[in-house]
């Protein structure tokens, strides 16, 4: 029995996601996912911690052995999201948190509808490419490629349940929390609390 509940944040480079995410992670409910990747770490990111960084064929090998819940490839590295962890979470009744592109998101919500998927905005797309800038972390050649892509991202916006603008990050994140609830207050999410309300107090409902 469990109540927990697959959540994707999606949006262009530039968008904001890895702070909203980074805010809305330090909670009980929630558990994140830490990706693979075979991408050079950039300045300050932590193996284990940022992403498990590894190597083509480290990759290939999970890839093989069917270790990703999903995969994609994001200007010319590869990124994969390892299943157990989030099967082992979801079991424990958590809100499990997906940062990934949209090809990825997509491939979830194929084999499990149930996932709930928020596309993160920036308000106009100036702002994108001035976070870009402004980040400093990329050179012109990458901003150009991820520029590139986040239009190629919008394109897919319509096959997300939700669209967040984070203008302001209190707001997207406020936004965020509310569809959660939103979401797990669905009765058929609720089994749980169903079966609380026949007296099986064996359930643990989250
Ligand atoms: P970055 O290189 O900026 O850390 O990430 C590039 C893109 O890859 C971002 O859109 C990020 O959300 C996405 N990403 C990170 N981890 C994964 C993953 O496990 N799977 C997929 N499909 N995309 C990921």
């Amino acid at each position: 029995m469990n109540e927990g509940l697959l959540l994707i944040i999606s949006g262009p480079s530039g968008s904001g996601k890895g702070t909203v995410v980074k805010k809305l992670i330090p909670s009980d409910d929630f558990a994140l996912s830490i990706s693979m990747t075979t991408r050079a770490p950039r300045v300050g990111e932590v193996d284990g911690v940022d992403y498990i960084f590894c190597t083509e064929s480290e990759f290939a090998e999970i890839r093989e052995g069917n270790g990703f819940l999903e995969h994609a490839t994001f200007s010319g590295n590869f990124y994969g999201t390892p299943v157990s962890y989030v099967k082992e979470q979801i079991a424990g009744g958590k809100t499990v948190v997906l940062e990934i592109e949209v090809v990825g998101a997509l491939q979830v919500k194929e084999k499990y509808p149930d996932a709930v998927l928020i596309f993160l905005m920036p308000p106009t797309f100036d702002e994108l490419r001035s976070r870009l800038l402004e980040r400093g972390t990329e050179s012109d050649d990458e901003i150009e490629r991820r520029t590139r892509r986040a239009r190629d991202e919008m394109e897919e916006l319509q096959k997300y349940d939700y669209l967040v603008i984070n203008d302001d990050i209190d707001e997207a994140l406020d936004d965020i929390r509310k569809i959660v609830r939103a979401e797990k207050l669905k009765p058929w999410r609720s089994s749980c609390r169903i079966q609380h309300f026949y007296g099986n107090n064996e359930t643990n409902c989250i």
